[in-house]
């Protein structure tokens, strides 16, 4: 309990938001919740937050508002929309949204926002669900210098990476840059799996010592044991990622910047959906492999 405690209005309680609203308030910051689904916010009131009935009335009060929702039509409606955030927030408040939307949206946010004297930060995190339990999140944040600081000690309190990358919506292109990687790297890492048991290797050995080599890395870590088990409940859903390769894809363009293999793996990630993967793990893309492969997907 090290920060100075905040009075904290968290929208969106979902895999990532109720693990995150819960560390807050076990650094001691008063949180009160709004979802769309009631028990989650009965979730934070058991951990020792507060429940909301509405956005206006979770704001009411709060001197830091937090947003995590799937995607921009969300976030433009919970903060731009009517009865939303900016409607209801006092001026001089802090509004950090924490959802991965397009770099756009941020900085349209944050323009509307400082006409009623309200200030922004875009600060979408990378770690998954586990990250988010377990408070070890990498946190990227756009926006002024000044409202970083005062936000750190609330970031410290959801994760341990937590880095200052620009200003408004430069936290949305460096989490659009996350996605490209962490979706290449799911894609290759399936690949490898089928690969591996097509040539009759044990499995979990095979990726036991792939982890500690040059091969190594968080997602091979943390979605190992999703792909040896076949266990997709999400997690981070593959209609998600497929968002994100959309915000990836149009972000590089729009700068010029080719993404030969981002791309293709945008495909496979739209074919994961089109195939009705869309409610699973990302590291469902297994399944595309399978069926690459010509195997039966269970
Ligand atoms: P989720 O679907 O589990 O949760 C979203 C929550 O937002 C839901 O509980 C929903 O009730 C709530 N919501 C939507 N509209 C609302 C409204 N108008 N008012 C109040 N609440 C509303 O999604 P998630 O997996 O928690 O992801 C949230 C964001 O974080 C997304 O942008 C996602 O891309 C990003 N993200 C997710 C992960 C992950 O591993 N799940 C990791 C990093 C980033």
């Amino acid at each position: 309990m090290s920060a100075t405690p905040r009075t904290i209005a968290f929208i969106g309680l979902g895999i990532m938001g109720s693990p995150m609203a819960a560390n807050l308030v076990k650094a001691g910051h008063t949180v009160t919740g709004f979802n769309l689904e009631q028990s989650a916010i009965d979730a934070l009131v058991a951990a020792g937050g507060k429940g909301a009935t509405s956005i206006a009335d979770a704001v009411a009060g709060a001197d830091v508002i937090i947003t995590m929702v799937p995607a921009d039509p969300h976030v433009e409606q919970v903060i731009l929309g009517e009865g939303g955030v900016l409607e209801n927030a006092k001026a001089g408040s802090l509004v950090i949204d924490m959802s991965s939307i397009t770099p756009q949206t941020s900085i349209k946010v944050a323009a509307a926002a400082a006409e009623k004297g309200i200030r922004t930060l875009d600060a979408p995190v990378s770690g998954g669900e586990a990250g988010a339990i377990e408070a070890v999140l990498s946190i990227m944040v756009g926006g002024e210098a000044a409202d970083f600081a005062e936000a750190k000690p609330l970031f410290d309190a959801l994760g341990t990476t937590v880095i200052h990358v620009g200003p408004a919506g430069a936290g949305q292109t460096v989490k659009a840059a996350n996605q490209l990687i962490v979706a290449v790297n799911i894609q290759v890492v399936a690949e490898a799996v089928v690969f591996l048991e097509n040539a009759g290797v044990d499995l979990g050995a095979a990726l036991d010592v792939l982890a500690g080599g040059l091969a190594g890395s968080t997602v091979l870590n943390r979605k190992k044991a999703n792909m040896v088990n076949r266990e997709f409940a999400p997690g981070f859903r593959i209609d998600l990622h497929h968002k994100d390769m959309g915000i990836v894809t149009a972000a590089a363009r729009a700068v010029e910047a080719p993404l030969p293999v981002g791309s293709l793996v945008a495909q496979l990630v739209a074919s994961a959906r089109a195939n009705g993967d869309g409610s699973l793990d990302h590291s469902a893309l297994l399944r595309g492999v399978e069926r690459l492969a010509g195997r039966t997907v269970k």
